[in-house]
């Protein structure tokens, strides 16, 4: 690499864990003109974004925005929000990502209760109910889709045990958002989170989050602000409020991130959630068939499979490496495994564009010849 390298980067098909290929008037948004923060034009513009994002996360929740960061920012807004130090929390963990809900509501003050199942399982409601009437949680953190696993913790249960209890229901949605449904108000989510990069179709670096009723109560009801002014969101909300109101400035929003963000909406609309869907779940259908061909499974145990991430079982004396060397080479990019899975799974992701069939079979047929020669 020579310094100050021209900027050439090489055209990936990228079928990963994320990020995804945007389609390419996401690609285009980006590059146009660049308007003030506070511009009327770009304040429309977050209105409409506001809008297409609460018929994404299908809730009506006034108070629901992209932060100026990747899905880890959003799902800290959650956090540091809502909780304070000493709250007790529940956090379900069904992999990796699990975990880090548990560090960042751990930094944030909370007296953490983990509730965990091997990887690939999910955690059962009666499991939840137990441990939350045990520790009196007042909020419960969970993964919807857990990227490390490929397994999808239904929502809808533990959501009526949180309001049993009268505890807050938070969720870390950044893989299933865009790629699958995720029903905030129906299952009674009080707080959930995602990013720009995976079923969006966005590039990465804007963080969808979406707070109700019960949510914004408990901000209001804190003792103590939030140690963050980044993510305080009462004062994010002076900048992203209705456009009614006066907004104030607060941070300079990222603006070609946000054309990005709002195209990749607008598509989505476009597309209808139901359809969008299907495409996902039509993709993951596919490709399970094309790998039982070359005798190959996946990880995660079908009841509770997600569509957009297929974890898949690497076949033995074959060098996961190699594989995923020879596939990049090629201009093929997919995921190798982490923690206990590591060197024994590879990552797919059909996310947004890349949730296409012939897309499914030019990655299967390029793995077949590299498997092939990793044989020989
Ligand atoms: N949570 C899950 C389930 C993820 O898969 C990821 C990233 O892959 C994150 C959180 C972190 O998101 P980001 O990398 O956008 O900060």
């Amino acid at each position: 690499m020579s310094l100050g390298m021209s900027l050439d980067p090489p055209e990936r098909l990228l079928m990963g864990p994320g990020p995804s290929n945007p389609d390419p008037l996401v690609t285009e948004a980006l590059a146009k003109p660049i308007v003030g923060h506070l511009d009327p034009y770009f304040l429309e513009l977050m209105d409409d974004t506001m809008e297409l994002l609460r018929r994404l996360f299908e809730t009506r929740n006034p108070h629901t925005i992209p932060m100026s960061g990747t899905g880890s920012s959003a799902i800290e807004t959650m956090i540091l929000n809502l909780v304070e130090p000493g709250d007790r929390w529940v956090v379900g963990v069904i992999g990796y990502f699990g975990e880090r809900l548990v560090e960042m509501a751990r930094r944030a003050g909370a007296a953490v209760t983990v509730l965990d199942v091997p990887p690939g399982e999910v955690i059962s409601p009666d499991d939840m109910r137990r441990a939350v009437s045990r520790t009196r949680a007042v909020g419960i953190a969970m993964v919807h889709a857990e990227t490390s696993t490929g397994a999808c913790q239904p929502l809808d249960g533990i959501a009526r045990i949180a309001r049993e209890h009268d505890a807050l229901i938070i969720a870390d949605c950044v893989t299933s958002l865009g790629g699958m449904e995720v029903n905030v108000d129906g299952w009674g989510l009080d707080a959930a989170a995602s990013c720009s990069q995976k079923c969006v179709g966005a590039p990465p670096g804007m963080g969808p989050v979406t707070l109700g009723e019960r949510a914004m109560a408990a901000i209001a009801r804190r003792r103590q602000k939030p140690a963050t002014w980044y993510f305080d969101l009462n004062l994010v909300f002076e900048y992203w409020a209705d456009g009614s109101r006066q907004r104030a400035f607060h941070h300079t929003a990222p603006i070609s991130s946000i054309y990005g963000f709002h195209e990749a909406l607008r598509l989505i609309d476009r597309e209808g959630l139901e359809a969008r869907f299907k495409r996902h779940r039509a993709a993951h259908e596919h490709l399970v068939e094309r790998l039982a061909g070359l005798g190959m499974e996946l990880f995660t145990p079908a009841r509770h499979r997600l569509p957009m991430l297929n974890v898949v079982r690497i076949p033995d004396g074959v060098d996961d490496v190699r594989v995923r060397a020879a596939l990049l080479r090629q201009g093929i990019e997919i995921g190798g495994g982490f923690g206990p899975l590591k060197g024994k799974v590879w990552r797919i992701g059909l996310m947004g564009v890349n949730a296409d069939l012939e897309r499914v079979d030019l990655l299967v047929d390029a793995l077949e010849e590299h498997l092939k020669a990793a044989r020989r």
